[in-house]
């Protein structure tokens, strides 16, 4: 339960991973943004919501080249993503209202990544007591909307 209080975006997209290479390469080259749940694209990342996520609206930023780490970044990339980043923090608190927000990556297997080798950030909206519900029903996590719900609402939300 540790891990999850402090990686809570340790989801397994490995466990469903059959096609080779790498999962963000193949959403960037696709041209069906609802097909994946894109939410919105910049010049230099992209927004998608996590599909195995750990409460609803947990969506990540990905940047558009494959790159491993924040020292891989060039300026403008580390920019855009923190203005990415602060919009889905408040189209997050506008359609979700949580008690609070987790931002961070995993760098790394052994860190947690579920895709390992392309960096993405996670924006995971918190409420009080979630830790402790999930406890309480083992491995099972909390996931109560529909994706296509939240697709709908974050989509709205960050194009404004
Ligand atoms: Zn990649």
């Amino acid at each position: 339960m540790m891990d999850r209080l402090y990686a809570p975006w340790r989801a397994a997209y490995f466990m469903n991973e059959p096609e080779p290479g790498c999962l963000f390469c193949r959403m960037l080259a696709s041209q069906d943004d609802r097909a994946h749940y894109i939410l919105a694209r910049g010049e230099r990342w992209f927004v998608v919501i996590n599909r195995y996520p750990y409460t609803s609206g947990h969506v990540m930023v990905v940047c558009n080249r494959h790159v491993e780490r924040v020292s891989d970044f060039a300026e403008a990339e580390g920019a855009e993503m923190t203005r990415l980043v602060a919009r889905c923090e408040r189209a997050i608190a506008q359609v979700y209202s949580p008690d609070g927000i987790n931002i961070g990556a995993n760098l790394g297997r052994s860190a947690g990544a579920g895709v390992v080798g392309h960096f993405h950030m996670h924006v995971v909206p918190r409420w009080q007591g979630d830790t402790n519900f999930m406890s309480s029903v083992g491995e099972t996590r909390v996931v109560s909307e529909d994706l296509n719900d939240t697709y709908e609402k974050l989509r709205r939300a960050l194009a404004e």
